[in-house]
């Protein structure tokens, strides 16, 4: 098979017709990431300022919230020490005073929803109205130029702004974020591989907090958006979640009325008991995005131990095991269209025929490596200067998998009634970045296949 060929005849096949999508809309979680690079000397500094003995046992016990600013030095600590990420709400002032003043390196963009409103309206040049919770004017700044809009209420009409145009006052939502790289010595600890540790400080993203905007104006704002992406319910609890699952609740009937397809980009999250309850909504969806971890998450939820064990067991990760596992949510919840990415490959089962979703999913992946390769992609045409980037020589034996249980041919199949389809990827060996990568791959290959249907 030339994936080669197929990579080029796809990424033509969307640039030219990527003008055919009207607009996107987004919701609902956009915020500031905060970079801070940590330095050793720094950080054992602080840490023996506020007191050794109270921060080195929150490296070993991870505490559920940070309360304090111990917790958050001992949090850090525990990040490193494993080489693994971790993700806090941050609750006490005194430790939010404490990282705003010790500052950062770098301003980022976060949320998948203002992820995906820069590169859909920033760069592809595809219209997004995007919902941010929080717009203050250093949230505002971080959006490109190009059609992204914000709704904004005007004697109760719905008006369309830019973000920058907004001149709202709000609160800033940042997630700090503290990088170290591989070897980081602190102390007598070293990080075995180079990892993160963030702390929220963030009250609306959190608790998925709704603008009156999307709850008074969303009829309105629906009428002239043909595609909805919905992400942001991962850090849902199962204290909080019952209020704002009423709303998306009522935004699902409305998009479900109007048959507009509406994606979830699924991202881990943590209580099982919003896990299920997002599971019972998704059959609402036309569509839903994850990788390996989050779809273990499911089947485990699900009751399916075994198959959630087998996707977490061998890297790459077994293909029998994914489509096995997509089967299972497709005919439990009757999702139109599932998407899963891995490192290497992409699946995607679909109720429906058809080239097109193997070429979205082409186009999502030479998008992935130009963002690995490049750090990041400003214009379509950087998606194609990863074309250079090999096609991932491991997957042969997946790819001969899938021929001979499924008898699949130039990465398509059918399977129990479905379209079961498969691209290898091309995988950056030293990447530039991978912040916000699978939102990269899913926004593109369900904005892709609408372009070429
Ligand atoms: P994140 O939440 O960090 O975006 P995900 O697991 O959702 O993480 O997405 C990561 C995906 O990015 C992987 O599944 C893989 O397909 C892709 N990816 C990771 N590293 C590279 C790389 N170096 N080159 C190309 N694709 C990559």
């Amino acid at each position: 098979m030339d994936w080669n060929a197929l990579y080029s005849s796809a990424f033509e096949g969307v640039r030219g017709r990527i003008g055919r999508v009207d607009r996107v809309l987004l919701a609902y979680n956009t915020n500031i990431d905060a970079i801070k690079y940590l330095d050793g000397r720094d950080l054992r500094e602080r840490v023996e300022k506020v007191g050794k003995d109270k921060v080195l046992r929150y490296s070993d016990d991870l505490p559920g919230r940070i309360e304090s600013v111990p917790q958050l030095l001992g949090s850090i600590l525990w990040s490193i020490k494993r080489g693994k990420a971790a993700e806090l709400f941050v609750e006490s002032c005194s430790a939010r005073f404490y990282m705003k003043h010790w500052g950062w390196d770098e301003l980022r963009m976060g949320g998948q929803v203002g992820i995906m409103a820069n590169l859909l309206g920033g760069v592809y040049g595809v219209p997004v109205i995007a919902h941010v919770p929080q717009l203050s004017r250093l949230q505002a700044s971080l959006f490109k130029d190009g059609p992204i809009y914000v709704p904004k209420l005007e004697d109760g009409k719905v008006k369309l702004v830019h973000p920058k145009g907004f001149a709202g006052d709000e609160e800033n939502c940042i997630h700090y974020i503290y990088e170290f790289p591989r070897g980081f010595r602190v102390f007598n600890f070293e990080a075995p591989r180079e990892n993160r540790f963030i702390g929220s400080a963030d009250d609306y993203n959190t608790t998925l907090f709704i603008r009156d905007e999307f709850r008074e104006g969303f009829d309105e704002i629906t009428k002239s958006s043909p595609l909805t992406i919905i992400s942001g319910l991962q850090a849902l609890t199962k204290e909080n979640y019952r209020e704002p699952f009423e709303i998306i609740r009522g935004h699902l009937d409305v998009l479900n009325e109007r048959e507009i397809p509406t994606h979830l980009e699924f991202a881990f999250t943590p209580d099982e008991t919003v896990r299920k309850a997002i599971l019972g909504l998704l059959g609402r969806f036309w569509s839903v995005g994850l990788n390996e971890v989050e779809l273990a998450s499911i089947m485990k939820v699900m009751g399916e131990k075994k198959l959630a064990e087998k996707l977490l067991a061998s890297d790459p990760v077994d293909p029998v095991a994914v489509t096995d596992a997509m089967l299972k949510l497709a005919e439990k919840t009757w999702v139109r269209r599932i998407h899963f990415h891995t490192y290497g490959y992409y699946l995607a089962l679909t109720d429906y025929r058809g080239e097109f979703v193997r070429n979205a999913l082409l186009f999502a992946a030479l998008a992935a490596a130009a963002k690995a390769k490049l750090g990041e992609i400003n214009s379509i045409d950087d998606v194609v200067k990863a074309m250079d980037v090999p096609v991932n020589e491991k997957i042969k034996p997946i790819e001969e998998v899938l021929s001979k249980v499924y008898g699949m041919e130039d990465g398509i199949t059918e399977l129990n009634g479905y379209q079961l389809t498969f691209v290898p990827t091309k995988i950056v060996e030293k990447p530039r970045s991978t912040v916000g990568i699978g939102d990269t791959i899913s926004s593109s290959a369900f904005m892709g296949e609408f372009a070429l249907r």
